[in-house]
């Protein structure tokens, strides 16, 4: 039997069930859209394509890399990595190793951080927006798209994660609105700022051994590490941002599970005042805390 014979019997469809089947077997939570996404990658096919094109058949080239594929899903990494994109708040965003995969509770940030502007009447005027450790610039991408007469600085203690942060930018036409500053958290920043918000690294050190291999083994640890109880990096931006907020103005943090009371505390030792309680993410769990500098 001839190479091309052999893979004939593998068509889009067929080895689209086979990789799903594979990865629910071994314990993979979205087997069905990870296969999707893996399958559709090597064939440039989307969802509508892997439909029409089902019944065609793989070449052998195409079915080796769906193996290659595969096999490092079933290590363990994840799909956003393998592919080096993740959607987030709609917005399709390339990753890099210094840039953790934006998750959807971070979308409780974004949430909570147009709430208050809203409320406020502030989302209309030019406001002014900082995103201390912006990673992949996930958020404060999101919310340039939404406020359209913003303009955001980001910080980033990474160049690699400036990078891929600005490269983002371009790619979703923001870049005029958007400024990359090198520096830890707030501490290369003037202000007066409108808005300020982080998804600092908050796992506390010692945790980190036990989380999934998706995410210890392949997200930046730099990205995660929050120190002995997770909250170094609270200390060390919540104490900037007082003096950068503009009086009203709103910080607004991601935090990991149980941390909200160390949090507000922090926030309320800075002088500013808790907007109400925190916001939880989908999974009920509460994942966006406020604070505010009180109008003078
Ligand atoms: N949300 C990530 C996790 O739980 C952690 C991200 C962070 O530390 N900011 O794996």
């Amino acid at each position: 039997m001839s190479a091309s014979a052999e893979h004939g019997s593998q068509t889009v469809e067929s080895a689209r069930r086979t990789l799903a089947a594979r990865l629910k077997a071994a314990g993979s939570e979205a087997a069905e859209l990870d296969a999707r996404l893996l399958v559709g990658a090597v064939l440039g096919l989307d969802l509508t394509g892997m439909v029409t094109g089902a019944r065609r058949t793989l070449t052998k080239d195409e079915a080796d890399r769906v193996e290659a594929l595969a096999r490092r899903r079933l290590a363990g990494e994840p799909v956003a990595r393998i592919l080096g994109i993740k959607e987030f708040w709609g917005l399709s965003l390339q990753l890099s190793a210094a840039t953790l995969v934006p998750r959807p509770d971070t979308e409780t940030v974004l949430e909570r951080a147009l709430e208050l502007l809203r409320t406020d009447g502030a989302a209309e005027r030019a406001l002014r927006i900082a995103d201390l450790g912006t990673g992949s610039g996930a958020i404060l991408l999101a919310l340039l798209s939404e406020l359209p007469h913003a303009h955001g600085f980001a910080t980033d203690i990474s160049a690699e994660a400036l990078e891929t942060a600005s490269r983002n930018a371009a790619a979703l036409g923001l870049s005029e609105r958007a400024t990359w500053i090198e520096c830890d958290y707030g501490s290369g920043l003037t202000g007066a700022f409108d808005l300020i918000v982080s998804n600092p690294p908050y796992i506390p050190s010692a945790d980190i051994a036990g989380l999934d291999i998706e995410v210890r083994a392949h997200d930046p640890r730099a990205a995660l590490d929050g120190g002995a109880d997770g909250l170094d990096a609270y200390r060390a931006l919540i104490s900037h941002c007082a003096g950068l907020l503009t009086p009203g103005g709103f910080l607004v943090v991601e935090i990991g599970q149980g941390q909200s009371g160390d949090v507000e505390a922090l926030m309320t030792a800075s002088g500013l005042s808790p907007t109400g309680p925190p916001k939880a993410d989908l999974g009920g769990v509460p994942r966006a805390v406020s604070g505010r500098r009180l109008p003078r």
